[in-house]
C-alpha cells in the first residue's frame, strides 16, 4: 500500500473526535509533503532539531507536536512555531517553555505526560506531581496551557496490561479533568495499540510506523 491509502485506511478506522497525529520522526520530507497533499496537517516529531528543519522546508500551515523527551536547553528552537508539546514532564520545563513563549508573544498548548508503563525507561509525572503543577502553573506560567494528559503504555505483548494502563491514564484524565476544565486532550495509543486506546477514551492517537512503515535508523 501507499503512504496515502495507509493513511486513509487508519482515518477510515479512527471516530470523528480523535486527532491523528502523524508521526514523521526520520521520514524524508518528500514523505510527509505527500501526506500534506492528501490533507493531513498534524505532525508529530521527537528530536527538536529534526522538527526544525522539517518546519523550515515545509508548508507553514503544518502543526507541529512534539512527541519526545523535551530537554530544556532546546525549547527555544521551536517557541516560535510549536503547536502542542505533548511531553512536559516537569516544573522546570514548563517554566522554560513559559519563558520562551513569552518571547514570541505566545501561550503554547502542553500537555503533561503521566508515567503509566512498568518500564522505568520511559518519561512522565505522577498524578500528584501533575495535580500540583495544575494547581500553581497558571497564575505563574501565562504563556502555556495545559490542555490535556499524554501517556505511553508499555511494550508487550500482553493486551491486558496495555488495556489496564491506558484505563488508568484515563481515571486520571477524569479525575483532574473535574477540576481543570482546560483538560480537553487526552494523548494515548500508537500503530500497535491505538485501536485499544480509542476504547479507553483516547482523543488523540499518535501513528508512525503503520503509517510510513518501519521506521530505518541511521
Ligand atoms: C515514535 C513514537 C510514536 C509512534 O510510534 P509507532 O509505533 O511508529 O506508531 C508515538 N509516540 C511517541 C512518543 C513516539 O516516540
Amino acid at each position: 500500500m501507499s503512504l496515502v491509502e495507509n493513511l486513509e485506511s487508519i482515518r477510515k478506522s479512527i471516530p470523528e473526535h480523535v486527532t491523528l497525529v502523524a508521526v514523521s520522526k526520520t521520514q524524508p520530507i518528500s514523505a510527509i509533503q505527500t501526506l500534506y497533499d492528501a490533507g493531513q496537517r498534524i505532525f508529530g516529531e521527537n528530536k527538536v532539531q529534526e522538527m526544525v528543519e522539517k518546519y523550515e522546508h515545509l508548508p507553514k500551515d503544518i502543526q507541529w507536536h512534539m512527541i519526545g523527551h523535551l530537554q530544556k536547553n532546546k525549547v527555544k528552537y521551536m517557541a516560535s512555531f510549536v503547536h502542542l508539546i505533548h511531553s512536559v514532564d516537569s516544573f522546570d520545563l514548563l517554566k522554560e517553555i513559559n519563558k520562551q513563549a513569552a518571547k514570541h508573544d505566545r501561550v503554547i498548548d502542553c500537555l503533561l505526560q503521566i508515567h503509566i508503563a512498568q518500564e522505568e525507561t520511559k518519561f512522565g509525572m505522577n498524578e500528584q506531581e501533575a495535580e500540583s503543577l495544575l494547581e500553581v502553573y497558571q497564575t505563574e506560567f501565562p504563556h502555556v496551557r495545559v490542555v490535556g494528559l499524554m501517556g505511553m503504555a508499555t511494550f508487550t505483548e500482553d493486551e491486558s496490561q496495555v488495556r489496564k494502563e491506558f484505563n488508568f491514564l484515563k481515571s486520571i484524565f477524569d479525575k483532574l479533568k473535574s477540576s481543570y476544565i482546560d483538560l480537553e486532550v487526552l494523548s494515548m495509543g500508537m500503530s500497535g495499540d491505538f485501536q485499544m486506546a480509542i476504547e479507553e477514551g483516547s482523543t488523540m492517537v499518535r501513528v508512525g510506523s503503520s503509517i510510513f512503515g518501519e521506521r530505518i535508523y541511521s
